[in-house]
């Protein structure tokens, strides 16, 4: 049976059909985001930290 990864973000709010995509570390911690979720974390911690270095991979 294949384990689907659904967005963690998503589940917290009642939705937990909705794929997780975008894989998220922080420290030994991992979340599994969708596309929306993902993008608003990231926004959220450029602006915590300031200026990111996106698209650098
Ligand atoms: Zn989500």
């Amino acid at each position: 049976m294949a384990r689907m990864i659904t967005c963690d973000a998503c589940r917290k709010s009642g939705n937990g059909d909705v794929p997780g995509t975008v894989p998220l570390t922080i420290g030994p911690d991992e979340y599994d985001l969708c596309e929306p979720h993902a993008k608003k974390f990231r926004t959220h911690f450029a602006d915590l930290f300031g200026t990111t270095k996106e698209n650098a991979a």
